[in-house]
């Protein structure tokens, strides 16, 4: 049972940053220089933005999936005011696999930077900050019934698992990225070392389309790996050779860290991208039989104690495979 608990593999208490951190950089999208100040933040307050450039009555913006207004190309997310702040994802799925769950977050635009267009910054600044632990459990959702969505060759699911555990498959036409696919936990250091350096990625094609939209004005070379032609344009070549799949899974924790707690369930997506993962997770809340409300402590004993015999040793199968060698699995 131990290892129920090991491979859910979070505190039961929340934390926050031990000190604050500062970036600065384009926003991808809207292409305007930000300055982002990221600050510890009180227990049960969860990940709140905060737009210094607009009137303090109006500034704060909740990151929860209630307030998401936009999903394409990136997440926005936008208060009943109407305020909003763009390409969350990053700086989401960094903070949620990084094991922070509250902090205030100041930006001085309506946009994160893109830094280098992965969450690899955002991971080295956390780290630099340093994590405290708070003096209240950790939320949980647990996943008790599959939801899924699908739409046109696009599909999306959680199920109930011991484990935060993703699985995600791309098909591209284009030939250096073709079709690849990525299983692996939601995990501090697999994080680290193997999803947050994928850089997000965009077609050459695309691009005048993106910019008539007002799309894409801060992308780069420097923040994003540019295809033309079934090649990769950037000199210094990829990062991983299935660097696409990889960012998609940051974007997808990114995602998934709207619902504001942590979720113990698997995800898996075949060619999903933000506006299926808001889709799926809509279903989901929105489907009271489907999941618990709980905590970390509330998750391993629910896993130890009680759901244990309603699954075949099957559909246990797979997950007591992995807890026994977790690692990182690509195929
Ligand atoms: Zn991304």
């Amino acid at each position: 049972m131990n290892r129920n608990k090991d491979a859910i593999n979070t505190s039961y208490y929340q934390h926050t940053l031990k000190d604050s951190f500062t970036c600065v950089g384009p926003g991808l999208h809207t292409g305007l220089k930000i300055l982002m100040r990221v600050f510890p933040g009180e227990a049960n307050t969860g990940i709140v933005f905060c737009r210094r450039d607009v009137d303090y009555s109006c500034a704060e913006i909740q990151a929860n999936w209630h307030n998401v207004s936009d999903t394409r190309l990136s997440t926005s997310i936008a208060n009943s005011r109407g305020v909003r702040v763009s390409t969350i994802e990053h700086i989401m799925a960094a903070l949620y696999a990084c094991d922070i769950d509250n902090v205030r977050i100041l930006v001085d635009g309506p946009e994160v930077p893109i830094m280098d267009g992965s969450a690899a910054p955002f991971v080295q600044l956390i780290k630099n900050a340093g994590r405290v632990q708070q003096d209240a459990e950790r939320k949980a959702i647990i996943i008790k019934q599959a939801v899924s969505v699908l739409h046109e060759n696009k599909f999306a699911s959680f199920q109930p698992s011991p484990i935060q555990w993703m699985e995600l498959e791309i098909d591209f036409e284009a030939s250096p990225i073709g079709k690849q696919k990525i299983s692996a936990p939601i995990q501090d250091k697999i994080f680290e070392d193997e999803l947050a350096a994928a850089r997000t990625f965009g077609f050459q094609e695309q691009i005048k389309t993106l910019h008539k939209l007002g799309l894409a004005q801060g992308g780069s070379l420097q923040n994003a790996v540019l295809i033309e032609n079934n090649e990769v344009v950037n000199e210094e070549g990829l990062r991983f050779k299935d660097e696409f799949v990889r960012h998609k899974m940051v974007d997808s924790i990114g995602d998934i860290a709207l619902i504001g707690a942590r979720v113990i369930g698997r995800h898996h997506s075949i060619c999903s991208g933000h506006q299926l993962n808001h889709a799926l997770i809509q279903k989901l809340m929105t489907n009271e039989h489907a999941w618990v409300y709980s905590t970390m402590r509330g998750a391993h004993e629910y896993w130890s104690e009680i759901a244990r015999p309603h699954y075949s040793d099957k559909e246990m199968g797979e997950n007591q495979e992995f807890m026994s060698n977790p690692g990182f699995y690509i195929h």
